[in-house]
């Protein structure tokens, strides 16, 4: 398994600064945090053998540093059921990508099993001039995006911290099973939230880290998109 090192020192010696999905889940998985087992494929067989392992129904994603919102770039197919499909989608997303970021460097395409359904949060993390890094909790969508429903905390945050973080959000109630969903795993998500506040502490080389979304479901919770920034190093 590569290692925290060689995953950054493998981005600075290329000068940039955004880890790809892949070299991101990478980081993560080793700081014990959930998500979803995520492969690089460097050819459409390679992305048809790797899906074969992992099992159906797939997701295929472009792998670029270059490409910062994946779903804008066509570069996103999801519940691949056949091999068929997969080979397919493999094309679609290279042509997509090229026809709309000619002059990006393109990996190949991640490969991952599609996850169960769960509601969606998000946790990101940015680093703020005065209090250092502060980490963000909020649902997915567009109550994060239009509503601006969110909590914050400095890091280090604690357990309490955590349990706060989740109940301060108006949306809430969507995490308690509304209107006879089932309840998400929140202790689940407060484990989440601590181990990412411990990864950013021990990981200064970061300058942000969003996990959009992370699926929360009555059995836990695991990030199936992952992006982190590097600062600049000088
Ligand atoms: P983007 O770069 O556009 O944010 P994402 O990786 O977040 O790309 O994928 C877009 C959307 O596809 C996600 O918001 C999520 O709803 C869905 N998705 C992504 N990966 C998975 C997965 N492994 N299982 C189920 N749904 C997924
Ligand atoms: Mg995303």
């Amino acid at each position: 398994m590569v290692t925290k090192k060689q995953i950054i020192d493998g981005a600075r010696n290329e000068s940039r600064t955004l880890l790809t999905e892949v070299e991101s889940k990478d980081l993560l998985r080793q700081a014990g945090i959930n998500v979803t087992d995520t492969r690089l494929a460097t050819s459409k067989e390679e992305a048809v053998s790797v899906s074969r392992k992992l099992g159906f129904p797939i997701v295929l994603k472009v792998a670029s540093p270059d490409i910062v919102h994946k779903s804008d770039a066509g570069g996103v197919k999801l519940g691949l059921k056949t091999s068929k499909q997969v080979g397919k989608a493999y094309d679609d997303i290279l042509n997509a990508v090229s026809q709309k970021y000619p002059r990006a460097a393109v990996h190949g395409v991640s490969v991952q099993k599609m996850a169960r359904p769960g509601v969606e949060v998000i946790i990101g993390m940015s680093r703020d001039a005065q209090f250092g890094p502060v980490l963000m909790f909020g649902l997915g969508g567009i109550m994060v995006e239009l509503l601006k429903d969110i909590s914050l905390r400095i890091v280090p945050l604690t357990g309490w911290d955590a349990h706060e973080m989740v109940r301060e959000i108006k949306g809430y109630p969507l995490l308690e099973g509304y209107r006879g969903q089932e309840p998400v795993d929140v202790p689940a998500l407060e484990e989440l939230l601590v181990k990412v506040s411990a990864f950013i502490e021990h990981t200064p080389e970061i300058k942000e880290l969003d996990l959009n979304p992370v699926l929360a479901r009555s059995d836990g919770a695991v990030a199936v998109d992952a992006r982190v920034v590097l600062e600049e190093s000088d």
